[in-house]
């Protein structure tokens, strides 16, 4: 491998781990130099590196859980890494995954310190992610100095939703306050678009109902490359179960939970956001090739509620849009999982989708059977490259 000289490097750090990929800075060459990750942050920290096509280039475990030193410990370490990998050359921008960016930012933003006030000021409105988001940037700062920092936001592929999907039935000062339907996985859609728009203009152009798929799992609502509807609101809990995560509930059993069974907010936050979705269904795990392959009843009940939920909110995603031209699956399910295409292509015959299923489970890019009305695309999301789009339209900006 020869790397280039200049790197734009994107960062997605989360409460234990670092998802990291490096890109040439010049827009002739796409493709991720290598990309890798630190996982069990604080308790068995480990470190891997591959290279742009897959091959392991590198990879540490400590053994001690405080031997790293958290996320800037991680960062400096991969600094360090950058320097001894032979011309792995230097970080130009770091590009930064960040899961809020509230109703201030469209766009992506290179991070100042009174962007990072207002970023902070939003972590009460994803206390699950925003402050390690916030952690990764202040350990960048300090490892790369030099380079340029860029913000970019899950959030802001969706804030053209017209009003009515902003906002909620409440009194009109707390969608003032900020209480609205944000939406999420933006990065993830745009990915999306913009791969569509390449691979098949038609559906990037038309009515498409992107469903990502993965450990958090929502579906857009997308009219002419624009978002106009989302299944997650104003946090990342609304509409699809996930992996640990409810999706959809009557506020009502929030209220009976706390008011009579007596939990607090917090063990209402654990329940929500990491003991329910599939694996509070299951009662075994998150993971859906584990369910996939289980004989308990249990593991294929949490399939079947997965997919009636699905389809619940592909009907009302097609109803936001008056109709469907494609829909697109990704995510670690959407993208590897035939079963559940399957099962959810199955139940939108009437709205004209016609499964291909060799081509489903062939692992295709098309998996609908050519000349019906509504096409169905598999599509390998790629946040990182959208990320690294952005730290570069950002960099020639700025030249
Ligand atoms: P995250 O949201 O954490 O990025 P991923 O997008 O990696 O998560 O998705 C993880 C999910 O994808 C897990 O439930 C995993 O079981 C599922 N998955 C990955 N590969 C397959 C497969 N071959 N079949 C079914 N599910 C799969």
């Amino acid at each position: 491998m020869a790397p280039p000289t200049e790197l734009i490097l994107t960062l997605n750090a989360g409460s234990s781990s670092i998802k990291f990929a490096a890109f040439p800075a010049d827009p002739a060459e796409g493709r991720a130099a290598f990309r890798g990750a630190f996982d069990g942050i604080g308790v068995k920290p480990g470190f891997k590196v591959q290279d742009g096509e897959g091959a392991l280039i590198d990879a540490f475990i400590w053994d001690r859980p405080d031997a790293l030193g958290g996320h800037a410990g991680a960062l400096s370490h991969l600094m360090a890494w950058l320097e001894r990998f032979e011309g792995a050359g230097t970080v130009r921008a770091v590009g930064h995954r960040i899961v809020h960016g509230g109703t201030a930012y469209a766009e992506p933003v290179a991070l100042t310190p009174d962007v990072l006030d207002g970023l902070r000021a939003l972590e009460p409105l994803a206390p699950l992610h925003q402050p390690y988001n916030l952690a990764g940037i202040e350990a960048a700062l300090a490892a790369f100095p030099e380079a340029v920092q860029v913000g970019c936001f899950d959030t802001a592929f969706h804030r053209a939703h017209p009003w009515v999907n902003d906002t909620f039935a409440l009194p009109r000062r707390f969608y003032e306050a900020g209480v609205r339907r944000y939406g999420f996985h933006g990065l993830s859609y745009e990915f999306i678009v913009s791969h569509l728009r390449a691979a098949a203009p038609a559906a990037a152009s038309g009515r498409l109902i992107a469903c990502h798929l993965g450990n958090g799992a929502s579906m857009c609502a997308i009219k002419a490359g624009q978002s106009i509807g989302s299944t997650m609101g104003f946090s990342a809990l609304d509409g699809l179960p996930m992996g640990t995560r409810c999706g959809q509930i009557d506020p009502g059993v929030l209220l009976y939970l706390m008011g009579q069974q007596g939990l607090s907010v917090d063990e209402v936050q654990t329940l929500l956001y990491r003991e329910s979705g599939l694996k509070g269904l299951s009662g075994l795990t998150s993971d859906m090739r584990d369910l996939e392959t289980s004989k308990d009843p249990q593991a294929a009940d949490a399939i079947d509620y997965f997919v009636f939920r699905i389809k619940r909110e592909l009907g009302a995603m097609a109803a936001v849009l008056g109709g469907v031209d494609a829909i697109a699956f990704a995510g670690g399910i959407g993208e590897n999982s035939s079963l559940i295409r399957e099962r959810v292509c199955a139940e939108f015959g009437w709205l004209g989708v016609t499964l291909d299923t060799a081509a489903n489970q062939s692992g295709a890019a098309v998996i609908s059977r050519s000349g019906g009305p509504v096409t169905v695309h598999v599509v390998k999301t790629n946040e990182e490259a959208v990320i690294a789009r952005h730290c570069r339209a950002l960099l020639a900006n700025r030249l």
